[in-house]
């Protein structure tokens, strides 16, 4: 089916119920960049003296094809049907401010292969989805890639908020947006405060932290102090998972007793030991699991 888009801030699944009935899972992925690979094999040469203009518009995505079509091939054999899935972040590699022609036709292969799932799939926008620093220019094109880049859903009586992380990393050319965007969030706290829902989770491309919450600022993370503010505000709210990207390896932790943050390897590209992979997660009355699965090669 092709890929689902929110409107108004607003994603509707097939099963959006507001009640809960009974188990079941979804899928997390991240990354799965189309294009990213061909640049790491690059600079793993000789960077300075890469014509990179040259470089992006001859540059391929065989290897991510691959990943995405066996992460799809994966998903629909699944025996229990998963009830959604969805991508944190890093959708494409191509920046959109540096190579919008590149990322147009990676976007065609995304799109071509995505529409072969046979389950729902929900795209969370990630910093190589609206440059890193966001532009007007740069929201307008994603959104008109990909629907609205924050919005919220329901599913099985199960709150699900989608966040745009770009705009607590680098908010300076869109400050109205970040502005929207974070008393948007703010008003998702709020209901998920409410206990009207069994479980309320978060999902965004950049962690909060990779391994403990008081790590220092990396290039993977937040900055320490309105990470702080904002791991507060979530689990004081009653939100108890945090799903997240952007690391290229498995990582995360607990913030407290009651707050996990799960950070995902990518389908695509990888930075450190893991294999490409993705995250089945099962939704449980009291509690929520998640394992994750490495891509079978095709
Ligand atoms: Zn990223």
């Amino acid at each position: 089916m092709p890929v689902y888009r929110a409107k108004e801030g607003v994603l509707q699944l097939p099963d959006s119920s507001e009640e809960w009935t009974k188990e079941f899972t979804f899928i997390q992925a991240a990354d799965c960049q189309l294009g990213l690979e061909w640049v790491m094999i690059e600079s793993e040469h000789d960077v300075a003296n890469t014509d990179w203009k040259n470089y992006y518009e001859t540059s391929t995505w065989e290897d991510e094809i691959r990943w995405c079509k066996s992460f799809v091939s994966m998903v629909n054999k699944m025996e229990i049907k998963p009830k959604f899935a969805i991508m944190c972040g890093d959708i494409l590699d191509a920046m959109p401010e540096r190579w919008p022609e590149v990322r147009d036709r990676q976007n065609v292969d995304f799109q071509r292969i995505f529409k072969e799932l046979d389950i729902p799939l929900v795209c969370v926008c990630g910093n190589h989805d609206v440059g890193n620093s966001p532009t007007q220019e740069t929201v307008d094109k994603y959104r008109s890639e990909f629907g609205d880049d924050w919005f919220s859903f329901v599913c099985n009586g199960v709150f699900c908020i989608v966040v745009n992380s770009q705009y607590y990393e680098d908010p300076q050319f869109v400050p109205e947006i970040a502005a929207e965007h974070d008393s948007w969030l703010c008003e998702q706290v709020e209901i998920a405060k409410s206990g009207k829902y069994q479980h309320s989770v978060i999902f965004q491309h950049i962690p909060l932290y990779v391994e403990t919450p008081d790590e220092p600022k990396i290039y993977f993370n937040y900055v320490p102090e309105l990470r702080a503010k904002m791991l507060k505000q979530f689990s004081e709210a009653g939100i108890c998972k945090i799903f997240c990207g952007h690391y290229h390896r498995n990582a995360g932790g607990w913030y407290d007793d009651k707050m996990e943050l799960v950070v995902t390897s990518a389908i695509g590209a990888q930075l450190g030991k893991d294999k490409n992979g993705f995250r089945v997660v099962t939704v449980q009355e009291k509690e929520i699991t998640h394992e994750y699965v490495e891509l079978e090669d095709l």
